[in-house]
């Protein structure tokens, strides 16, 4: 048990570690931070922490964990509010969707007396704010943790205690690493169910009503994923141009051969192609991640 943790932001991520340090008595203290007002009252009247502020730099003033779990393009600017702040020894950690980005952001503030420990926890829905948490949203969900070459041991193990509290399984990996995998894992699949909503959002009114109408499970899928936060989504993508840019040139190569066999009336390249995809979604299955 640490004597007090700090969360910052008290979004769906946030509201959700409160939940679950709440339940499991990982911190003796729970403070909760956030820049809007309307959030803390909610936090508040959710009674999952011990204090609750929208003044970031007291918040976390003799924490011994603190955790920014706020858009990735507002994390320098949360870094420069608390870094004076930060007490000699404090692990520093987040929850951002983007690695590489992030680490950059945090080490330029970063007072050398604090360890900073990168995480992700694998874990989410299209939902925001805290009213849309849970304890269980990180049950059997992995939290990538890309520690940098000075981080201490000591402070991994302090994040990765906290994770597996809250249910998670635990892997460490390095930050582009993480970026690249997260990049075809994520970041493209929501990047192509804003593509075909927006496709849809854009037909002439009376198909559009039509596609609504009768969207089969397919399109349905596709707007669930697509109405995920935009702000986080915008920063995501800010955040991890390369890898991105990466992944969507091979799966523009990809699709461009799918067209080709559709225009070719090559029946035997998109069977193989349908079958072979079916293993994937077996494998996730089979490790319990579906
Ligand atoms: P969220 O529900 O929108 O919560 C973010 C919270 O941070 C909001 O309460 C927001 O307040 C607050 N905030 C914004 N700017 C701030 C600032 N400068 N200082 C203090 N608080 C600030 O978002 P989320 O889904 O929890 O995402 C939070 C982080 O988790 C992001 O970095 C995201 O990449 C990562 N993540 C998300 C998921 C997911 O599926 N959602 C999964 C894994 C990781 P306002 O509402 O007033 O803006």
């Amino acid at each position: 048990m640490i004597e007090k943790i700090t969360i910052i932001g008290m979004g769906l991520i946030g509201s959700s570690i409160a939940r679950n340090v709440h339940q499991n008595k990982f911190a003796k203290e729970i403070v909760a931070a956030d820049i809007s007002e309307e959030v803390c009252q909610k936090v508040i009247a959710l009674g999952i922490s011990d204090y609750v502020t929208d003044d970031l730099a007291r918040s976390v003033e003799e924490a011994d964990l603190v955790i920014l779990c706020v858009p990735v393009g507002a994390i320098d600017s949360v870094m420069s509010t608390i870094a004076p702040s930060l007490k000699e020894g404090a692990v520093l950690s987040d929850v951002g969707s983007v690695k590489g980005a992030v680490v950059e952001s945090v080490t330029k503030h970063l007072p050398e007396h604090v360890d900073f420990v990168p995480a992700h926890p694998i874990a989410g829905t299209e939902f925001s704010g805290p009213e849309a948490g849970f304890a269980e949203l990180f049950n059997g969900r992995w939290c990538i943790i890309t520690p940098l070459p000075e981080t201490s041991i000591k402070a991994v193990e302090v994040v990765t205690k906290m994770w597996e509290g809250c249910g998670s399984m635990v892997e460490i990996m390095g930050p582009r690493h993480h970026d690249l995998v997260l990049g075809i894992t994520s970041h493209l699949p929501h990047l192509i169910a804003y593509t075909i909503v927006g496709t849809a959002n854009d037909l002439e009114d009376d198909l559009k009503s039509e596609v609504i109408k009768f969207s089969a499970s397919g399109f349905r899928d596709f707007t669930r994923i697509a109405s995920s936060d935009p702000t986080m989504w915008r920063d995501v993508f800010l955040n991890n141009k390369e890898a991105v840019l990466e992944v969507l040139q091979r799966f523009t190569e990809d699709l461009t051969a799918l067209q080709r066999a559709i225009r070719k009336g090559d029946g035997d390249y998109l069977y193989d192609k349908f079958h072979d995809t079916r293993a994937i979604r077996k494998a996730i299955i089979d490790q319990g991640q579906a």
